[in-house]
């Protein structure tokens, strides 16, 4: 018979244990833990050469996109992000109306690089892609300050040709060369795949996309875009960018200029190197938002340009 002083003594020794196992947990290596993908059935475990973060439950995992349960196809939202909260304050409420008003199923994840290092909006899409492409089948690489006004803007899933940029040369109200893909581009699961994602190479502002579009180029696909959209270059987005108040960071150093004029065909989704610090599930004007905080990190050997003031490494590790 087992008596209570018994089950007491039990119930310490698992309180003993329990309080032990989370002990040695907090004292292993980051490296073994990790914030994992989306979960689904088939997905593998770590994303990249990353991947990795501190040990968490991801309330998002299984996610369902807004409202739209049967939907055929999902679309993740992946906002790359740094230092634009007001931006972000007027993109989450804006674009979730206009995807209701379409019937699109889906869910915004921004990608808000930590580190002190440039900002590099491509590594930035190839996290959010490892991240969300188990449960979502395109994604929208989308910049958070342009604001589709035109209904006719149909975020739909990409034909087999190819992407599908919503922000054409005759539509975006700044960049009006034929083989533009920035601003806003939709791309199928298989096709980022295929290309092995974007360059992991383009610190500070520029030209990612362009080389982006010769990867779209190289793999046979080819850039769709809207068809008889009956607005122009001024009324078919909101801008909401002032080049005064947030300033573009042009700066060129060491070899970047020569460097990334090229084709590159080293880097990209499989081997972009970064940690997910955090999760955070956010809830703006009642619409639920994906934080990653995303530490990238940079070969300052290979790609001296993601510091040209050689200031972020330290800066990431002094806290004052
Ligand atoms: N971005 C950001 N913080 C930065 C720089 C860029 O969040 O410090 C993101 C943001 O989504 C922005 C996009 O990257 O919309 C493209 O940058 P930017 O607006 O400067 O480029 P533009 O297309 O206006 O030349
Ligand atoms: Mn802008």
């Amino acid at each position: 018979m087992v008596n209570i002083s018994t089950i007491n003594w039990l119930f310490v020794c698992g309180l003993c244990f329990c309080l032990g196992g989370i002990g040695v947990l907090s004292f292993m290596p980051l490296s073994s833990d990790c914030i994992c993908p989306l979960s689904n059935p088939l997905a593998k475990r770590t994303g990249g050469e990353g991947g990795v973060g501190v040990m968490e439950k991801i309330p998002a995992a299984e996610k369902q996109p807004h409202d739209h349960k049967a939907a055929a196809h999902k679309l993740a939202l992946l906002v790359p992000f740094r230092d634009r909260f007001e931006e972000l304050l007027q993109f989450v409420p804006h674009m979730t109306s206009f995807l209701k008003r379409q019937n699109v199923a889906h869910h915004i994840f921004v990608l808000n690089q930590v580190d002190r290092f440039r900002f590099n909006r491509a590594s930035l899409i190839n996290v959010g892609f490892h991240f969300a492409s188990n449960v979502y089948d395109y994604i929208a690489m989308h910049d958070v300050d342009l604001l589709p006004l035109n209904d006719q803007l149909r975020y739909e899933y990409p034909s087999e040709l190819g992407p599908l940029h919503i922000a054409g040369p005759k539509l975006h109200p700044k960049y009006h060369y034929d083989s533009f893909v920035g601003g806003i581009l939709l791309v199928r699961r298989e096709h980022f795949q295929q290309m092995n994602g974007m360059s992991n190479q383009y610190w500070g502002w520029g030209l990612e996309d362009d080389e982006f579009f010769v990867r779209i180029r190289d793999a046979g696909l080819q850039v769709t875009r809207p068809q008889n959209i009956k607005t122009g270059t001024n009324d078919t987005f909101s801008h909401i960018h002032n080049r005064h108040h947030r300033k573009r960071d042009t700066q060129k150093c060491f070899n970047q200029k020569e460097m990334t004029r090229k084709r590159d065909h080293k880097t990209g989704l499989d081997n972009v190197k970064y940690k997910i610090l955090k999760v955070h599930e956010l809830a703006i004007d009642g619409v639920d938002v994906t934080i990653l905080n995303i530490m990238l990190d940079c070969d300052v050997n290979k790609t001296p340009w993601c510091d040209c003031s050689g200031t972020a490494a330290a800066a990431s590790a002094v806290q004052t």
